[in-house]
């Protein structure tokens, strides 16, 4: 069945601040190099807020980071992913008028993404304040065949009038980041990161080379303009904007074509970035637009074929998760220097910072679709083990490597340790990524070549921050994924993502050792067997918290001993609680910002038995506010596992919408990646019930009863298998590759073509022998 939801669109008559800034995050065009957010190209009158953003994914700069009290190895300063030059500018000249939305009539406005096509699209049919009618038609693209590449096709129709018409265009190299002094997760101080050091034009192109005023890295960005029907142009250099104006003749009813190329190569890719952006935009204008764009389709081709989830029976749920699955191609890096920031590339919240989001939230979408995406993700923190292993250092470990909370190169970026860099969790999240990335594909070189470094040395630093007493293994003074409740002893889901991970680095061990440069790694980071007999000894004995009488697991040593906090007598108005209360009154308050012992009863679902993941589950819900944007999909994904459909399906709905209808109310800062992982995740591990574990892939297929029904792809080793779920059967097909063993409600079957399930019969089983 192919997806026929593939246009998301807005007409967009709302010209208030709000619309704007929402529509600018949601119709941004990326390609996991660049992203642009979606400000109109004539720009808005003063007194209206723009983010008019153009970034490049690990391209950063240093700040200050001032601490009021200069404790030892506190950061004192972060990096910033950098908004660099504005090369959206067009403006259109009709004699003495000039187009603008804010005056004269719109008569239509729309915009579009096209998820098949990978473009963005805008109609304006607009007549100006002396009666001359012009239709535009304007096409956005950030190539994925070309990743320095941005294009805009400006079409102009002149609808009513003849005449002259100038076109503007603009490349401006002075650009400033955002700046929001009362919101925690935006930048709150305003600083000058980039300084145009050249504005030159060459062969009809203007080049400007900016410099980032700390981290000795610059960034090269050129635009060429061509217009189809030119009569004349000139070029005026003003303080660092090239400006290219241009005439032409407009006549009624025919159509004026400029295409405006802009190429961007940065100093941490590129050895000499003005010299590669020269390479880049000849190579860009060598190829036609037609076969740039038909270069594009292929590539979502591709994509799609691997990743599509389709849902009959409800267009509008199917196509959110279209649109959720399109944003996180459009933000992951694609080579080792990049990640995937929670805003992906169409905002500057969080700064363009790397967090856990990659490796729990985005990475399992990844593995199982694409998985040589999940491959450069852990390239990119094998780039950064040193930093990490420095990190472990200044955190005052003797041994092994602690990754930064949030980061873009390597350094720790957390103003505020408690609920930052405190979160040694991101060593276990790592480490278990990399295990669900093996466990998928086999790929045993990527562990001989990074991966197995990076969970040795990820292993070493639990056995350096908890330490033995009477026979159980004890982890201190370290912060859950709960941002509300910092600075704990044994986080339940520290301590059993930590038992997996040395667990795991026990059997990597034994799996590589007999590969001939196995020594030299060991050689290399200087693992001694009596190590890995501390690993084995220490997950063993690794003390997770349960409570006896409520049969669930305590978030950590001192959650239950807390007040209560009925969250249901809190204002709306107060939420998100980060923002309304101090982060101490928070803490010692049983209220939890998002899933943590839950999260861990997803991720390592066989430590506990159903029964204490149910009691747990109808604890912690009561308590949870969700104001993070990871919370509903996990929810869902639980509620789905413990057979409350109605109540999986009502997070997924809510969870699945959350950008386009901006329940979070700051999607003007960019869209909120980790949350659409976790969607997918919530129908392929939610609904689907599909499990990567060591004996092979699992699935326990439910259907909402408001979808008719609803399918999703694995890829599993060399095979693709593509699920298919309805109301009486589910049917597993192997699309290609070899046969498989598959569990499906915890029975083997062998797929070498078709299995067929009876769904409704195994169902009933399944939660009738579990509950
Ligand atoms: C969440 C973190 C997350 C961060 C970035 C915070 O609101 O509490 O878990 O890593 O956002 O998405």
């Amino acid at each position: 069945m192919q997806n026929k939801e593939s246009i998301y669109s807005v007409n967009d008559l709302q010209l208030d601040n709000y619309n704007l800034l929402l529509n600018e995050t949601l119709f941004h065009n990326a390609n996991g190099y660049i992203g642009i957010r979606s400000a109109f190209e004539e720009g808005y009158p003063d007194g209206y807020e723009s983010i008019r953003g153009q970034y490049i994914n690990g391209f950063y700069d240093y700040s200050n980071m001032q601490q009021a009290e200069k404790l030892y190895g506190l950061a004192q300063e972060k990096q910033t992913m950098l908004n660099i030059a504005d090369t959206q500018s067009i403006i259109i000249h009709l004699d003495d008028e000039i187009f603008s939305m804010f005056h004269g009539t719109v008569i239509a406005s729309k915009r579009w993404v096209n998820m098949d096509k990978g473009v963005t699209g805008r109609y304006v049919r607009w007549r100006s304040p002396k009666g001359k009618e012009l239709e535009l038609t304007i096409t956005r693209m950030t190539s994925f065949h070309q990743l320095t590449l941005f294009t805009i096709t400006y079409e102009m129709k002149p609808l009513n009038f003849s005449g002259e018409i100038m076109i503007e265009s603009n490349h401006d190299g002075n650009a400033l980041n955002y700046v929001d002094v009362n919101d925690p997760r935006v930048a709150a101080e305003a600083f000058h990161y980039l300084t145009p050091i050249s504005c030159e034009l060459k062969k009809g192109a203007s080049y400007i080379t900016s410099s980032t005023s700390k981290s000795q890295c610059t960034v090269c960005s050129s635009v060429k303009n061509v217009l189809l029907q030119e009569h004349d142009r000139q070029f005026i250099i003003d303080n660092n904007n090239a400006i290219c104006q241009m005439t032409t003749e407009g006549n009624q009813g025919g159509t004026i074509k400029l295409i405006k190329y802009a190429v961007f190569c940065d100093s941490i890719r590129y050895e000499d970035c003005r010299l590669q952006a020269g390479i880049e935009l000849e190579k860009a204008l060598a190829t036609s637009l037609e076969s740039l764009y038909k270069k594009q389709e292929d590539y979502l081709n591709e994509y799609w074929k691997n990743c599509d989830v389709i849902i009959d029976g409800d267009d509008e749920l199917n196509l959110a998760i279209r649109y959720n699955l399109y944003q996180l191609i459009q933000s992951v890096g694609k080579d080792e220097y990049s990640n995937i920031a929670p805003k992906g590339l169409s905002g500057e919240g969080y700064e363009g910072h790397f967090f856990w989001d990659t490796e729990m939230y985005i990475e399992p979408f990844f593995t199982i679709t694409n998985p040589s995406i999940t491959r450069n993700l852990i390239h990119y923190r094998y780039s950064i083990l040193e930093m990490a292993r420095e990190n472990a250092k200044i955190m005052g470990h003797s041994q092994g490597a602690l990754y930064p909370w949030r980061t873009i190169m390597g350094k720790e970026c957390s103003g505020y340790f408690p609920a930052g860099s405190a979160q040694y969790h991101i060593n276990g999240d790592i480490a278990y990524s990399i295990i669900a990335y093996y466990l998928a594909t086999k790929d045993i070189a990527l562990l001989q070549e990074k991966g197995a470094e990076i969970i040795f040395e990820t292993a070493r630093l639990w056995i350096d921050t908890g330490n033995f007493y009477h026979g159980c293994f004890y982890i201190n003074d370290v912060t859950g994924p709960d941002e509300y409740t910092c600075i704990v002893n044994n986080n339940y889901y520290t301590n059993l993502i930590a038992q997996y991970h040395l667990n795991w680095a026990v059997k990597i061990y034994n799996l590589l050792s007999n590969d001939e440069n196995f020594n030299e790694l060991i050689h290399k980071i200087d693992l001694k067997e009596e190590e890995i007999q501390t690993f084995q000894v220490a997950a063993k004995g690794m003390y997770l918290p349960y409570d006896p009488e409520l049969k669930i697991n305590p978030q950590d040593d001192s959650f239950l001993q807390k007040s209560k906090w009925d969250i249901e007598t809190i204002p709306e108005s107060n939420f998100p609680l980060l923002l309304h209360y101090h982060p101490l009154h928070l803490y010692r308050h049983q209220v939890c910002k998002q899933p943590d012992t839950i999260m861990a009863h997803f991720i390592i679902e066989d430590a506990q038995s159903n029964e204490v993941m149910r009691n747990s589950y109808e604890y912690y819900e009561k308590i949870t506010t969700h104001d993070s944007s990871l919370s509903d999909c996990i929810f869902g994904i639980m509620a789905a596992k413990l057979g409350m459909e109605e109540k999986a399906f009502q997070y997924f709905c809510d969870s699945a919408h959350l950008d386009l209808l901006d329940r979070h109310k700051n999607t003007k800062h960019g869209i909120h990646t980790s949350n659409m992982g976790g969607n997918y995740m919530a129908i392929v591990y939610g609904f689907g019930g599909f499990r990567l574990k060591e004996n092979g892939v699992c699935f326990a297929p439910m259907l909402p009863h408001k979808w008719r029904s609803y399918q999703f792809k694995v890829c599993y080793e060399d095979s693709r298998i593509i699920i298919i779920v309805e109301e009486e059967n589910c049917y597993f097909k192997l699309e290609h590759g070899s046969a498989k063993k598959i569990y499906v409600y915890d029975k083997p079957f062998l797929l070498e073509d078709t299995v067929v399930v009876n769904r409704k019969i195994n169902m009933k089983r399944k939660f009738s022998r579990e509950i």
